[in-house]
């Protein structure tokens, strides 16, 4: 095909998103695609990422899976996914419920700085903002010996609870174990976005009230970075100016609440590139295509956000409330942590998007036979 009867797509940043559209539109002859990101250099982030079975879905389907080690993959001895634990001052360690899912956890690297913050969805959408959501993510990365030493400790995916923050100790393989903590923090701290450093005065702080073993770990971490977390409302579409598509944090602006953004992202990348091809066939337009994609994705990022409103519903009973530092970390993990949104894990892409197309061009077949029908009647009656 001439180069000048190509569709010309320019993919903005090299995230997930953006990585799985060029893999997609690769596969796609009549498109021309450029990516470009923002960053110079590839750098390692220097945390673990969890890959739900979406994501490898996804990764399966792009081909990409079988560049991922096996060595950088860690899965629990005793094949669980996610426990959860409360810890205070004065109780044992108690392992309080498991995770359902077939998470698999590997090494992970990025460039810097967050589609979340994406000058595209400012473009497309200038009045839609988003705010630093009063909490920050801070990893750190410690050799597996070190926290393996610590006596009793559980070598699995560990969420450690109090009753707003938590710490999360994940073994990543390859002699690094991920240290993760998601706390409260002022707003002072929302100019730092994705990476940067942090002390280990401040990394340290929130953690006073956690029992022996939070503090031990807390204490092997010694480099740390911080991730000031954003978020905002839903958008009302993912398209927009019927040639730009939102993929990516850029789509559904909720800052990682679901520990599955790359899965998001690869299901959003898939969807869009699967649309624009189904436009192409039929001899649809580009804008027929983006709209297929906002079909798929704005009802699903739409049930995203019913979750997140029950998780804010959970947080004002815990504001409300009188609990004790066992009950608030009881509270939590049934309104936050239970199993009513593992569908977003299991979610299957290709047949949802399969089912839509279908759905779309029987509702076209439907219109012309009508058009077609009451054009006969007219030139009958
Ligand atoms: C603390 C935390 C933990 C998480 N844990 C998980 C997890 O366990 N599992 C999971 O699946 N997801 C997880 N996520 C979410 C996941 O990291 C994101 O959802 C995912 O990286 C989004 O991919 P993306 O391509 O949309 O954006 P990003 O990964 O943010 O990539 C955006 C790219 O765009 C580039 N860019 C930015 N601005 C510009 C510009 N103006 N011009 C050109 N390029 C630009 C950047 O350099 C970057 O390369 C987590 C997120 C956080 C914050």
């Amino acid at each position: 095909m001439a180069d000048q009867q190509k569709l010309r797509v320019a993919i903005i940043g090299a995230g997930p998103a953006g990585l799985g559209a060029a893999i997609e539109f690769g596969k796609l002859p009549f498109v021309d695609f450029r990516i470009y990101d923002q960053a110079t250099v590839l750098r390692e982030v220097g945390t673990g990422i969890s890959i739900q079975p979406n994501t490898w879905r996804m990764l399966d389907v792009m081909d990409a899976s079988r560049n991922i080690s096996p060595d950088e993959i860690f899965r629990p001895a005793d094949h669980h996914s996610v426990q959860h634990r409360k810890y205070s001052e004065s109780s044992t360690c108690t392992r309080v419920s498991f995770g359902s899912t077939k998470g698999t956890f590997v090494k992970y690297r990025s460039i810097a700085p967050p589609a979340i913050l994406s000058v595209v969805r400012a473009f497309a959408f200038p009045e839609h903002k988003i705010s630093y959501i009063g909490r920050t993510a801070y990893r750190g990365i410690v050799p597996t010996a070190e926290i393996l030493s610590i006596p009793n400790f559980p070598d699995g995916v560990t969420f450690w609870h109090g009753p707003t923050d938590w710490v999360y100790t994940c073994n990543l393989n390859g002699g690094n174990y991920e240290i993760t903590v998601n706390a409260k923090e002022s707003a002072d701290v929302a100019r730092v976005s994705w990476g940067e450093k942090a002390t280990l005065e401040e990394f340290q702080r929130p953690w006073k009230d956690f029992g022996p073993t939070v503090q031990a770990v807390i204490n092997k971490v010694t480099d740390v970075q911080k991730f000031a977390l954003f978020a905002g409302p839903r958008l009302s579409s993912v398209v927009a100016r019927g040639a730009v598509a939102l993929v990516g944090d850029a789509s559904h602006p909720l800052s990682g609440a679901f520990g599955n953004g790359a899965g998001f992202a690869l299901e959003d990348s898939y969807a869009l590139a699967q649309s624009v091809a189904w436009a192409h066939r039929r001899g649809h337009t580009l804008k027929d295509g983006l709209t297929l994609y906002d079909c798929v994705r704005s009802p699903h990022y739409e049930e995203m956000y019913k979750i997140l409103d029950a998780f804010a519903a959970s947080d004002a009973i815990l504001n409300e409330k009188d609990f004790s530092f066992d009950e608030a970390v009881a509270h939590t993990i049934r309104g936050k942590w239970g199993a009513e949104h593992f569908w977003l894990y299991e979610y299957d892409i290709q047949d949802v998007w399969k089912k839509a197309a279908e759905a779309e061009d029987g509702r076209r077949v439907a219109l012309d036979t009508s058009h077609r029908e009451s054009i006969t009647v007219k030139f009958a009656s």
